[in-house]
């Protein structure tokens, strides 16, 4: 994307505020000729950012502002937008994650080993599924029915949003764990997040509603 000058980006704004605005008006705002517009307003037409009509002038590109705003979107960094990890210990009672499910109102447990590294992941479906069985839930622990390492998807925190959701989508999950790797141990990693669907919606909102 090119970096607009001051006037280019001030012509926009007037464009986008009073559009459509003929080359002489948007001239006289700026208190200049319009001969000393010109380039300006090519370059600004030519990127798709301001759109000219015969007789009518010049006036806003909203799909590209839409463009534009998506774009920003895909290139967020999950660093920038990753919740706190609910996290258990993987020797929790799952009556007891259950209970923290609610507490914490989130859908998803991350479940860790005694060092602190990430040894499972506990889903709503899990536990419901383990509840199904009749079995004394105040004695299993979680990590008898949570998802394993190494099957667990991870994120790191400099990918991008885009990259979060197309793995949540392509796994059918609905949380990532955001892991730094222990250096030199494989499969073994430090919790540092989460991304959830909700985060992906939550920052698309955020910036489409800027
Ligand atoms: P829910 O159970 O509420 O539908 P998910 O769709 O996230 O939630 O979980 C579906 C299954 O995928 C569960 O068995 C869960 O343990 C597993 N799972 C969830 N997140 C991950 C992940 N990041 N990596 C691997 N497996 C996961």
């Amino acid at each position: 994307m090119i970096k607009l000058t001051e006037r280019q980006d001030k012509i926009l704004q007037i464009v986008k505020k009073n559009g459509p605005i003929t080359g002489q008006e948007i001239a006289e705002k700026l208190s200049l000729t319009r001969a000393a517009l010109r380039p300006d307003l090519a370059i600004l037409t030519m990127s798709g950012k301001l759109d000219a009509r015969p007789r009518v002038g010049y006036f806003f590109n909203e799909n590209y502002e839409v463009k534009r705003q998506a774009e920003k979107f895909l290139h967020q960094k999950v660093i920038d937008y990753k919740a706190h990890p609910i996290v258990v210990d993987k020797s929790t009672a799952v009556y007891d994650a259950i209970v923290q499910l609610f507490l914490e109102d989130v859908g998803t447990l991350y479940a860790v080993d005694s060092r602190g590294h990430l040894a499972g992941v506990v889903s709503r479906k899990d536990l419901l599924r383990a509840s199904l069985g009749n079995k004394n839930l105040h004695e299993l622990p979680v990590s008898v029915i949570m998802t394993r390492m190494p099957n667990i998807f991870t994120i790191q925190p400099d990918a991008t949003l885009l990259e979060a959701a197309k793995k949540m989508i392509d796994n059918h999950i609905d949380s990532l764990p955001v892991v730094k790797e222990v250096e030199e141990q494989e499969n073994t990693y430090l919790l540092l997040g989460r991304i959830t669907k909700t985060t992906i919606t939550r920052a698309y909102l955020e910036i489409m509603e800027r």
